[in-house]
């Protein structure tokens, strides 16, 4: 009755290690298409959070830059 989640063993592009992975299937068009998992779930979280910690580094690097752009512009003021 249960449909069985095609599994097998996958090395991780990332760290090298294997891990038994699940198969990602599509039933939608014929032949079904499976997509394979290409880092061990470890992996997989560890760039999640790098791309969060990313967009916040982006977000704490643009205040300097206009905290920078109000500095030159104080100093940049013409005392004549
Ligand atoms: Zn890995």
């Amino acid at each position: 009755m249960s449909q069985e989640k095609p599994t097998k063993e996958i090395q991780c592009e990332s760290c090298g290690n294997t891990f038994l992975g699940e198969a990602v299937v599509s039933m939608l068009g014929s032949p079904p298409r499976e997509w394979w998992p290409w880092e061990c779930p470890t992996c997989e979280e560890k760039h999640k959070l790098e791309v969060e910690r990313g967009h916040q580094e982006y977000l704490v690097q643009a205040r300097p830059e206009e905290r920078k752009l109000m500095a030159a512009a104080e100093w940049g003021c013409p005392m004549v």
